[in-house]
């Protein structure tokens, strides 16, 4: 069967200007050349620092922002060459959960204003129905309807986070794609939001792309696991094969931060050296050699492809160049 969600080959690159003309001298590479798909009822985590290019390409899948090249296919309609118009009604079936859902939410709306307002937008049931819906899903995301009268600072993050949730969930999406969704909260709310999302994701038949910049985050809520680095996709794997035996040299620093449970287990640690480069000017061959401990003559002139080096674990590094020809 074919997955919900294909992406093939997408870029974002925003032009550089500089000089009293706005002259044209050169490009940042937002999102450099990725492609992954997400089967239905599945859960994909995408992970990088900040600036990687992962909000970016949430907001790309949606059309929130147009990609610079690249195909987006959604449940068989190819996103990237509908009209505007066309793509309004498709994203009844995609919707986004924000980091910041008090950002999201408008302070001067009540709540039931706030989640009957995707309904309105696309013409779903009328005004009785609405209603009811609005309290239905108060309630299946923990809250209650007594809360529909409400405004957003009478709730707390995560309070106001399950309302961004539920707002995303009003027009009975296939897909959703949460960024960063609980990098705001405290810890031990993290895990009831995620716990909630999982929930809902069993029993609403939900496919999600689940944004972090932490790997332990995505870990227990993501089928598999892409990890970026400065817009490319450097490894992409299911998360038990990830977490088990990550290859890239960048995901094994991220997972160097991240503790493990078990006290007998002992990982590799690599810790990461100097900062992301910037964007505008990446580093040549693999844009991660600047920080890599094992990086090899070959890593400053040629990019790596992204390949699968062991069955569905897909690595871009040349350390695997060997492993790959046999
Ligand atoms: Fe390090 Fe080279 Fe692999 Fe890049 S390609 S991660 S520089 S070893
Ligand atoms: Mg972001």
């Amino acid at each position: 069967t074919e997955p919900l969600l294909k992406v093939e080959g997408l870029k974002k690159y925003f032009p550089i200007r500089t000089g009293m003309l706005g002259k044209h001298t050169g490009n940042v590479k937002a999102v450099d050349d990725i492609s992954f798909f997400v089967n239905e009822g599945e859960t994909l985590g995408i992970v990088g620092e900040s600036g990687c290019g992962k909000s970016t390409t949430g907001r790309m899948l949606m059309r929130l922002l147009e990609p610079t090249e690249g195909k987006v296919t959604f449940n068989g309609k190819e996103l990237t060459s509908i009209s505007n118009d066309e793509m309004r009604k498709a994203r009844r079936e995609i919707q986004m959960v924000f980091q910041d859902p008090y950002a999201s939410l408008n302070p001067r709306h009540t709540i039931e204003k706030i989640l009957m307002e995707p309904l309105i937008v696309h013409n779903i049931g009328d005004p009785k129905s609405r209603k009811k819906k609005v309290h239905d899903f108060l309630e299946i995301v923990g809250l209650s309807s007594y809360h529909a009268k409400r405004y957003p600072h009478q709730f707390s993050g995560g309070q106001r986070q399950r309302i961004g949730i539920a707002r995303a969930l009003m027009t009975n999406p296939k897909l959703i794609i949460a960024d960063e969704p609980v990098s705001a909260l405290d810890v031990s709310i993290q895990a009831q939001v995620l716990n909630l999302m999982q929930d809902l994701q069993k029993e609403l038949k939900l496919t999600y792309i689940f944004i972090a910049h932490d790997l332990g985050v995505v870990r227990h809520i993501s089928d598999r696991v892409g990890v970026m680095y400065l817009g490319r996709m450097v490894e992409l794997a299911t998360s038990e094969s990830m977490y088990a035996e990550p290859l890239h040299p960048y995901t094994k620093a991220l997972l160097s931060a991240v503790p493990v449970p078990d006290p007998e287990f002992k990982r590799e640690q690599i810790i990461l050296e100097g900062d992301i480069p910037s964007p505008s000017n990446p580093p040549s061959g693999c844009t991660f050699h600047t920080r890599c401990p094992f990086k090899m003559d070959i890593c400053v002139k040629d990019v790596p492809q992204l390949q699968e080096a062991k069955t569905g674990h897909f690595v871009a590094c040349h350390l695997y160049n060997e492993q790959l020809q046999h």
